[in-house]
């Protein structure tokens, strides 16, 4: 072995925003032999997994699953609810935003879009002028992503359903949460949200290849006319079938079932709040090293205002050019895979200024001290200007204030 690579021998660890680590729990509970699909054990197992992301959710009604990712669950949220050529609402703040308003817009849907640019969440005032001036209620559905994991646009889903509701407007609430299921704060009941969409390889700590959709009772009215429906996508049949094969439309996917099993247990076992609260002060961490980083203005976090900022991922800005060659180091030197930036706006040149740090999911201070150690040490080896001391101050705010705190709250 080259000695190029001597550091970064060990557990190889990835910080990008999905898929993100799997817990050795997660895979143990993988390695087993293929299931009976047709009765037995897993289909009890399927109940109950549907059941527990139900209440992870906050939904009180179904859920549908599908063998599939983001992108297929961001088809089957607007192909069950509307027909073509049916208006919708689209809140834009980021790559993500603008791919599910693509999709849209291929299915034949016309999208109206307020576009917030890519590092501003959405304007509820905006938002509640929109739907106003939509007198004759020809807007089917609002659409938006909890978090943009491009940008790393946090929105403020709870000043969006005001919006909706001072507007007085009838359109379904859909909410992607791809990123930020079990990581943000998330309540479909309380939200009256119609729609939720979410995916097993990010805070689900599952490996990808299971997305979900969350659906409410005003959901399953619209379904009734949805003309955009296929029987493949058609979520009626999954989310109440007559009989197991209709969950999936066919094979169960058994051993996402096994991973899904054992995540859930996992963020049962450490209560929600708890799990939201970890991922609160794992971004935490994340903008102290960054205040320290960019104290002569060279490193910074995309979003400028904390309040707007995710806490399952963070995307930073950095000396031009310097990037790719970051990542790079980081990768090969310390084993440590950081998320590449994605360009905001579609055919934009790939960034070479901006980094992500996925900080979801299965990941403790530790692990998180280590990815950002190994960034400060990227920074000093590349001689990419950078403040100095981010790490002391990381272990000060998690001594005295991140740490300090939860042990003075009672749980
Ligand atoms: C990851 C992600 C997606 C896309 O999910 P895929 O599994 O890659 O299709 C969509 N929206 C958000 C907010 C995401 O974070």
């Amino acid at each position: 072995m080259s000695s190029e690579k001597l550091m970064a021998t060990g557990r190889d660890h990835l910080a990008i925003p999905g898929p993100s680590v799997l817990p050795d729990r997660v895979l143990r509970a993988m390695h087993r032999a293929s299931p009976n699909i047709y009765e037995g054990e897993l289909i009890d197992t399927t109940q109950g997994v549907l059941n527990d992301l139900k209440r992870l959710a906050g939904c009180q009604g179904d859920v549908a699953m599908y063998i599939g990712n983001g992108h297929a669950v961001w088809e089957a949220a607007l192909c069950n609810t509307l027909s073509r050529g049916d208006c919708i609402l689209a809140l834009v703040n980021g790559r993500f935003g603008r791919n599910w308003v693509k999709l849209a817009e291929q299915l034949g849907i016309e999208v109206q879009v307020l576009d917030f640019g890519d590092e501003s969440p959405a304007d509820p005032e905006q938002i509640e002028s929109a739907l106003r001036a939509d007198s004759q209620h020809k807007i089917k559905a609002l659409i938006t992503a909890q978090t943009d994991t491009s940008t790393s646009v946090c929105n403020d889903l709870v000043g969006i359903r005001h919006a909706i509701n001072a507007a007085n407007h009838p359109a379904l609430f859909m909410v992607d949460c791809i990123a930020s299921f079990c990581c943000e704060p998330f309540d479909m009941q309380a939200l009256q949200a119609d729609v939720m969409v979410a995916a097993s390889q990010k805070g689900l700590m599952s490996p990808p290849g299971v997305g979900l959709v969350f659906l409410s009772e005003r959901a399953w009215s619209a379904h009734q006319y949805a003309d955009l429906n296929t029987p493949y996508w058609n979520w009626g049949p999954r989310a109440r079938p007559d009989e197991y094969w209709q969950h999936f439309f066919g094979t169960a996917p058994t051993h996402h079932l096994y991973a899904l099993r054992e995540a859930i247990d996992m963020l049962q076992e450490e209560g929600l709040k708890n799990v939201w609260s970890r991922h609160r002060m794992l971004a935490g961490m994340v903008w102290q090293a960054v205040n320290i980083w960019g104290a002569d203005g060279t490193v910074r976090c995309h979003v400028a205002n904390q309040a707007h900022r995710s806490a399952a991922v963070t995307t930073l800005r950095v000396t031009p050019g310097t990037a790719k060659a970051l990542r790079g180091w980081v990768e090969q030197k310390m084993g440590v895979t950081l998320g590449i930036g994605l360009p905001f706006f579609e055919n934009a040149p790939s960034l070479d200024d901006t980094f992500r740090i996925g900080h979801m999911g299965h990941l403790n201070a530790p692990m998180l001290l280590g990815t950002l150690a190994s960034i400060d040490a990227g920074l000093k080896a590349l001689d990419i200007p950078h403040g100095s001391g981010a790490l002391d101050s990381v272990t000060r705010y998690l001594a005295l204030d991140a740490i300090a705190t939860l042990d003075t709250m009672t749980v």
